[in-house]
């Protein structure tokens, strides 16, 4: 089964990830990181197909994916 891992330290809250996921996989963190953004975070991991649309797509490499 896919992993999915964000690094919430270096997320800037664009919501690309969240935005274009066809799986629903990521949702926005209640806590704020050190830059001052609420992060994506992982919610549903286990729907990740790989397509790899996140990884691809997020401008601050913030998103790893391992099939
Ligand atoms: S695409 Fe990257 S920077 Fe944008 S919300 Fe998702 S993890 Fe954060
Ligand atoms: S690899 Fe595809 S299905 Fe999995 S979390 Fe990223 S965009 Fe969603």
């Amino acid at each position: 089964m896919p992993q999915v891992v964000v690094n919430g330290q270096n997320c800037k809250a664009c919501y690309y990830c969240k935005e274009l996921c066809p799986e629903n996989v990521f949702a926005i963190s209640q806590e704020i990181n050190g830059g001052g953004y609420f992060p994506a975070v992982v919610s549903n991991g286990d729907a990740c197909n790989s397509c790899m649309i996140c990884y691809f797509i997020c401008p601050d490499f913030a998103i790893g994916v391992e099939k």
